[in-house]
């Protein structure tokens, strides 16, 4: 596929490492049914994530609302392996009362969290097992008007948790200058109530090239995203993964169509290194601390 970006690609240093250990990385999907999750999933990995055998929930006290759900794949692309976990939330928002919706998915981040600590406490750290989220896409859905309430109370409550990644599910469904409007209204939303989403950063050690990366990356966030496992033909007889339209073809690789190639190089390619190092560095040593901290009182 042209434009697909490879794990060759990556940095000498970080693709050895990678070879050798292999890459462990969580992604979580949270979002209402019929956003396109599992879609965007698929197409994100070019594979379908198998199913892993029912893991026991986090706590007896998970409320039989949101199912947590783990799929896992190894994925190997050009020699180097990554080992990819999916949490998919079905059920959020999709009840009566969605007012604790965020609920099992915030238990289910900190008894990840509580199992690394564990790990760390343990003398034997050979089976050491990362399984900390280190990424969450929040799917929004394509309405054009602000974020909903649901929204804001899912963000807020998991921002310090997690690396939050918004995007606009099924972009196809809106027109260019309607998802440009609505990616200002969900900014502004986000800085109106302080809720911290991930964002590039650049430093004054970056080369101009990431810097430049950056910027690129920040100008599209939200990214309006359209995902598809089927390939269809475009007017000009391509053979493409995308959407068919009476109108034309929607190219899910395409970055002048959608931003699903940016949204994957951020996750894969550019960023994994500082979504995980984020992940332990900062939102999971303010939770060590203050667990620690509430244990010795
Ligand atoms: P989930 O419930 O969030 O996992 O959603 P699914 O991935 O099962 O998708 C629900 C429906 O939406 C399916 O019929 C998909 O084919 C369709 N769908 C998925 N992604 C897109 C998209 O980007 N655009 C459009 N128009 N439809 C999509
Ligand atoms: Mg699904």
């Amino acid at each position: 596929l042209n434009g697909y970006v490879g794990f060759a690609n990556l940095p000498n240093q970080v693709h050895r490492k990678s070879v050798k250990k292999g890459f462990h990385f969580v992604v979580m999907a949270v979002g209402e049914s019929g956003l396109g999750k599992s879609t965007l999933v698929n197409t994100m990995f070019n594979s379908r994530l198998i199913p892993e055998k029912e893991e026991v929930p986090p706590s007896t006290e998970t409320p039989q609302t949101v199912a947590i759900q783990n799929i896992s794949a190894d994925i190997q692309e050009n020699g180097v392996k990554l080992r990819l976990t999916v949490v998919d939330t079905p059920g959020f928002g999709d009840f009566v009362n969605n007012e604790e919706s965020w609920k099992p998915i915030l238990m289910d981040i900190e008894s990840r969290f509580d199992s690394y600590l564990a790990q760390e406490t343990r003398a034997n750290r050979t089976k050491f097992v990362d399984n900390r989220v280190h990424a969450c896409i929040y799917f929004i859905a394509p309405t054009g008007h602000s974020l909903r309430a649901i929204d804001i109370e899912f963000m807020k409550k998991l921002h310090t948790k997690v690396n939050l990644i918004p995007v606009i599910a099924k972009a196809d469904t809106m027109t260019e200058d309607e998802i440009d409007a609505f990616k200002a209204r969900i900014l502004a939303d986000i800085a109106h109530h302080n809720i911290q989403i991930f964002r590039p950063t650049s430093d004054s050690f970056d080369d101009p090239e990431t810097v430049a990366e950056n910027r690129e990356i920040l100008s599209k966030m939200p990214f309006a995203v359209v995902g598809s496992e089927k390939e269809v033909q475009t007017p000009d007889g391509r053979m493409v993964r995308g959407r068919k339209y009476p109108w034309g073809v929607i190219e899910v690789d395409n970055e002048e169509h959608n931003d699903f190639v940016k949204l994957r190089q951020m996750l894969i390619r550019t960023h994994m290194e500082e979504l995980k190092e984020y992940t332990n560095l900062t939102l999971y040593e303010n939770y060590r601390t203050a667990k620690l901290l509430s244990l010795g009182k």
